[in-house]
C-alpha cells in the first residue's frame, strides 16, 4: 500500500499552480509511481498535485463565501452569487450554463497537465495562471499588465478564496458546497492513467482502420494505373504471389537504412522538444534538410550511373506491399517494446489496455533507441523525403511512357508544389516538435503506416495519375493554380510559424503585437494573428494547397482529386481530436477562445 495521507473520493483543499490559493478538490486518484494526486476542481478542472500541495478541509477556517468561485478559473466570471443557505439547501437553482458546465464536467477525463510543467511559470513572477477576462495580454506589456491583474484580482478575490494565513476574526462558518459529482479517473493496476475516451470509434473502429487502409492503399493503386481510372471501374484482383518481389523489399530496407544513417549523422543543431508529462525533456538533431540534400546526390548520381529508376514505377506495387510489410512489422516491435515501456512515457490516448485499439493508436510516446527517435525519425524522413522521389521516378516515367524530353506542365506543377511542401517541411524541421504527432500521438501502426506507406503511395497520387492519363493545362490555368498554391502555402506556413514561435518562446519580440489569453495550464493561447482567425488556420493553408495539387490533374476524373477530399476530412476529423484535447487541456479558457475565435478551419463557414 503507498503511504499517501489522501484517500480518492476525499474532499481537500488544494494549492492552485502557481498561487497560494488553495480550493476546495476532490481527490480522485493517485499515481505510485509520480507521487501526484489528480484532483478534480469544483468547475471540472483536472489537475495532478503533489502531496506537499493538499491539505485537509479541516487545517482550513471555515467560513462563508459571498462568490461561487470554486477555482482561479471561475474568478473570470465576475458573477457574484449570493449563497443563501436555501439556495445552498435546494442545491438545484444554479444557473443553466452552470448545469450544462456541471453535465460536461462529468465527461473530463484527466488532464495532462501537471505541477512539473507548472512550475516553470511558477518561476515566472509575472504569470497568473487563472483565467481573468481581463487578462488577454500583448506581450511587450505582459509583465506590467500580468503584475497588475494579478494584484487587482488578489485583491478583489482573496475574500472569496481560502488561504493557508488563519484569519482570527472571521466566525467559522460553514462552507458551501456544490452539489457535483465526481467520476473517478479509472488508473491501471500500476497506478498509471488509463485511456478511457477511445477515439477513431474506439475497438471497432481502430480494427476497421488497420484492414480498411491497406486495402485502400491499394485499390487506388490498381485504378490509377488502368486506362479508365473511374474509382468505381473495379480492377481485377493480382495474384497474390504477384505481389510480393524480394528484390523490391531490399530496395526499401535499403531506403529506409539510408534514412536512419543520414539521421543519425552529427550535422545540424540539437533542440529541445516540448517537455513531457513527467518533466522530461528530449533532445532532437534537426538535420532533415542534409539528409534531403545527400538523398537528392545520391538520386542524382544513380541517374548519372545509369541505374533504372524506372523499374520502381513498373514495380510500384510490389514496391508499396514491401512498405506495408515494413510498417506492420515495425507497429509489433513497438508495440512489444511498449510493454516494457515506463508507464509515464506511455502516450496519454494509447493505454486503453484493448490491444487492437493500442496497437492502431501506439502506446508509447517517443520510442527511442538510444537517442534514435523513431517515431521523429519516420514521421519526416523516409515518407516524407521518399515522397518526392516517387514524384520525381513518375517525372521520368511519365518522359518515357509519353516519349518526351519534358515532363508536361501538369506534372512539373504538381511535382514542384509537393517538393516545395516537402522542403519547407524539411526546412522548418523543428516546428514539427510542438505539432499533435510529437507531444500527443502514440507512435503505432497509425503512425508507421501513414509514415511509410501512405504518404510516400498515396499522397503521390496525382503525379502516378498523370503518367498514363495526361492533362493538358493553358498557361493562364497554371498561372492561377499556382497563385492558388502559393496562397495556400503562405497561410499554412505563417500560421505554423507563428505558433511554433510563440510555444518556444512567447516573450519572443516579433510576437508583441499579438494577443494572448493565459490558461491554467500554464501555456497561453493566441487569439489575434492567423489564430484569431480561425482556431486552425494552419489545416486551411493546407487544404488550398491540396486542392491546387490536384487541379493540374484536369476534371475528368475524382481520383486525382482523392487527396483533398481525404484531406479536408482527415483535417476536419483532426481537429475535432485537437479541440477535445484543447478543452481538456485548459477548461474554460479553451472555451474562451473559442468564444472569441468561433470558427474552426473555414472562415465565416465552419
Ligand atoms: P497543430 O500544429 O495545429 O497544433 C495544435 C496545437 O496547437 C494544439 O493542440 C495546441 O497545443 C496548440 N494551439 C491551438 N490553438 C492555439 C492558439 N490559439 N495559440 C497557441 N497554441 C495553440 O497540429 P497538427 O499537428 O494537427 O498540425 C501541424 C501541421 O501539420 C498543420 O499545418 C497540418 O495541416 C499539418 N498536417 C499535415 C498532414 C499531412 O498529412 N500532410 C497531417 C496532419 C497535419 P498546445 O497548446 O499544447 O501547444
Amino acid at each position: 500500500m503507498p503511504n499517501r495521507r489522501f484517500a480518492d473520493g476525499e474532499v481537500v483543499m488544494g494549492r492552485w499552480p502557481g498561487s497560494v490559493l488553495y480550493y476546495e478538490v476532490q481527490v480522485t486518484s493517485y499515481d505510485d509511481l509520480t507521487h501526484l494526486y489528480t484532483v478534480k476542481y469544483k468547475d471540472g478542472t483536472e489537475l495532478e498535485l503533489k502531496e506537499s500541495d493538499i491539505r485537509s478541509v479541516s487545517s482550513f477556517k471555515h467560513r462563508k463565501s459571498n462568490s461561487s468561485s470554486s477555482s482561479p478559473s471561475r474568478r473570470s466570471g465576475s458573477r457574484s452569487r449570493s449563497r443563501s443557505p436555501g439556495r445552498s439547501a435546494k442545491g438545484k437553482r444554479r444557473s443553466s450554463s452552470q448545469g450544462r458546465e456541471s453535465k460536461d464536467d462529468k465527461k473530463k477525463t484527466v488532464r495532462e497537465t501537471n505541477l512539473t510543467l507548472l512550475k516553470l511559470s511558477e518561476n515566472n513572477t509575472s504569470r497568473y495562471n487563472g483565467e481573468p477576462d481581463s487578462t488577454e495580454k500583448n506581450d511587450t506589456s505582459y509583465k506590467i499588465l500580468q503584475q497588475k491583474v494579478e494584484s487587482k484580482l488578489e485583491f478583489g478575490h482573496r475574500r472569496d478564496q481560502y488561504d493557508l494565513h488563519p484569519r482570527r476574526e472571521k466566525k467559522k462558518e460553514e462552507i458551501f458546497l456544490e452539489e457535483r459529482v465526481f467520476e473517478p479517473a479509472k488508473t491501471t493496476e500500476k497506478g498509471s492513467i488509463q485511456t478511457k475516451e477511445l477515439e477513431f470509434g474506439g475497438r471497432i473502429g481502430a480494427f476497421f482502420m488497420i484492414v480498411f487502409l491497406p486495402a485502400t492503399v491499394f485499390y487506388l493503386l490498381l485504378i490509377c494505373k488502368q486506362e479508365d481510372p473511374s474509382v468505381m471501374n473495379f480492377p481485377p484482383l493480382p495474384a497474390v504471389g504477384s505481389l510480393w518481389e524480394t528484390r523490391m523489399f531490399g530496395v526499401f530496407l535499403l531506403w529506409f537504412f539510408l534514412q536512419a544513417l543520414f539521421s543519425l549523422l552529427p550535422v545540424g543543431k540539437v533542440v529541445e522538444g516540448m517537455p513531457l508529462v513527467s518533466g522530461r525533456i528530449l533532445e532532437y538533431r534537426i538535420n532533415g534538410f542534409y539528409a534531403f540534400v545527400l538523398t537528392a546526390a545520391a538520386v542524382g548520381t544513380s541517374l548519372y550511373c545509369e541505374i533504372e529508376l524506372h523499374y520502381l514505377y513498373d514495380h510500384f506495387l510490389q514496391f508499396a506491399v514491401s512498405a506495408a510489410i515494413f510498417s506492420v512489422l515495425l507497429s509489433i516491435y513497438l508495440y512489444v517494446r511498449s510493454l516494457k515501456a515506463p508507464k509515464e512515457e506511455l502516450s496519454p490516448g494509447g493505454n486503453s489496455g484493448n490491444f487492437v485499439y493500442d496497437f492502431f493508436v501506439g502506446r508509447e510516446l517517443n520510442p527511442r533507441i538510444g537517442n534514435f527517435d523513431l517515431k521523429y525519425f519516420c514521421e519526416l524522413r523516409p515518407g516524407l523525403i521518399g515522397w518526392v522521389v516517387v514524384n520525381f521516378m513518375m517525372l521520368l516515367a511519365e518522359m518515357k511512357v509519353r516519349h518526351n524530353n519534358v515532363p508536361s506542365l501538369s506534372m512539373i506543377l504538381v511535382t514542384s508544389f509537393q517538393l516545395l511542401y516537402v522542403v519547407d517541411a524539411l526546412w522548418n524541421e523543428e516546428a514539427i516538435l510542438t505539432t499533435m504527432d510529437i507531444t500527443h500521438n502514440g507512435f503505432g501502426f497509425m503512425l508507421a503506416f501513414g509514415d511509410l506507406v501512405w504518404v510516400p503511395f498515396i499522397y503521390s497520387l496525382q503525379a502516378y495519375y498523370l503518367v498514363n492519363h495526361p492533362s493538358e493545362i493553358s498557361w493562364p490555368t497554371a498561372s492561377a493554380i499556382i497563385m492558388l498554391n502559393m496562397f495556400g502555402y503562405y497561410i499554412f506556413r505563417s500560421a505554423n510559424s507563428q505558433k511554433n514561435a510563440f510555444r518556444r518562446n512567447p516573450k519572443d519580440p516579433k510576437l508583441a503585437h499579438l494577443k494572448c489569453i493565459p490558461t491554467a495550464a500554464g501555456k497561453s493561447l493566441l487569439v489575434t494573428g492567423w489564430w484569431g482567425m480561425v482556431r486552425h488556420p494552419n489545416y486551411l493553408g493546407d487544404i488550398i494547397m491540396a486542392l491546387a495539387w490536384s487541379l493540374p490533374c484536369g476534371v475528368n476524373h475524382i481520383l486525382p482529386y482523392f487527396y483533398v477530399i481525404y484531406f479536408t476530412c482527415l483535417l476536419i476529423h483532426r481537429d475535432a481530436r485537437d479541440e477535445h484535447q484543447c478543452k481538456k487541456k485548459y477548461g474554460l479558457a479553451w472555451e474562451r477562445y473559442c468564444q472569441r475565435v468561433p470558427y474552426r478551419i473555414f472562415p465565416y463557414i465552419y
